[in-house]
């Protein structure tokens, strides 16, 4: 007998077809994605995973790299010490807007650009290249696997890092940012330019809806305390200016990145995660919003839900 959850992602994913939108354009390796590509990745607490589409094709992880950048920052320095540096309040702005409080110069959350900026900076290490390494394998105890940077699209997003670059050098100014922006902005560019599959962000996504332990090779990788503070963050900040759409319609802590992948956490449950390159006008895959929208009215999955 074949089985039901599998059964049921095939379904929703052959009702669903086409949601519109662009691949992203400001970044030239993005902007030559085949738009049609498409995987579908759910994975258990207990370390199942049901894949429709193509789940081992690779991609950059982009800013669902940012959750995982801010646990390993508050890893190091302690809730307080980041808070500092960077607040956890959503922004209704968009994810790569020139945006910092106007008292304090923080940031105002760090699942925005100018926010992942400075949380890549506040990883233990005395140099970008330290830092980076950490990040990395930091991710890869979250995916269960060694995973590794992709450098044609480090190359790509390098050379167009306009807007990053001037967030960079604005947190430099602000005194949030010490030592050479560049530094941190190259480290940060490095870090979306880790190349993951739809697999492995299912994993990713399910460590944190384990509490922090990897469902395959059970590693605690991060303490409960943390998982609820990213998950928090998540579920009012990930989605950008989508983020009360996201909660009302969705429901739960989530995170997108403009390779179009989006990783949703159902705590204590399920690691989920979509790919499909169209962006709607917030940054996020269209056809993985409708999906994830689909998905939690189907089964259920809004943390609000009252039955
Ligand atoms: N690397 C991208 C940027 O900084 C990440 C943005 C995203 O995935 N939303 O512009």
């Amino acid at each position: 007998m074949r089985n039901p959850v599998q059964e049921y992602l095939e379904q929703i994913v052959a009702q669903g077809g086409d949601a519109g939108g662009e691949v992203a354009p400001y970044i030239p390796e993005l902007a030559a994605a085949d738009p049609d590509r498409f995987a579908l990745c759910l994975a258990t607490v207990d370390g199942q995973v049901y894949e429709v589409g193509e789940s081992e094709h690779r991609y950059s992880i982009q800013s669902m790299s940012k959750p995982f950048t801010y646990a390993l920052g508050l890893h190091d320095q302690g809730i307080e010490a980041v808070a500092r540096k960077v607040d956890v309040e959503p922004s209704g702005e968009a994810f790569n807007e020139i945006s910092v409080s106007p008292d304090t110069g923080r940031p105002k959350n760090p699942m925005i650009n100018a926010g992942a900026i400075t949380a890549s900076s506040l990883v233990a290490g005395d140099s970008g290249d330290e830092r980076f390494a950490r990040a990395l394998e930091w991710y890869s105890r979250f995916a269960g696997r060694e995973l590794e940077l992709d450098p044609s699209i480090y190359t790509s997003e390098l050379e167009t890092a306009h807007r990053n670059r001037a967030i960079a050098h604005m947190l430099r100014e602000f005194g949030i940012l010490d030592g050479d922006p560049e530094e941190v902005l190259d480290q940060y560019i490095r870090q979306c330019s880790v190349a993951v599959d739809t697999r492995d962000l299912a994993l990713m996504a399910a460590t944190l809806a384990n509490g922090g332990v990897q469902p395959r090779t059970g590693e605690q990788v991060l303490e409960p305390a943390l998982v609820e503070h990213v998950l928090s963050v998540m579920t009012t900040c990930g989605m950008y200016d989508a983020a009360g759409d996201w909660v009302t319609a969705v429901g739960i802590p989530a995170k997108s990145g403009v390779s179009g992948g989006i990783i949703g956490v159902l705590p204590g449950q399920v690691g989920i995660a979509v790919f499909s390159p169209r962006l709607d006008p917030h940054g996020n895959s269209a056809r993985g919003v409708a999906l994830l929208e689909r998905m939690s009215t189907d089964m259920e999955l809004h943390l609000m839900h009252v039955s």
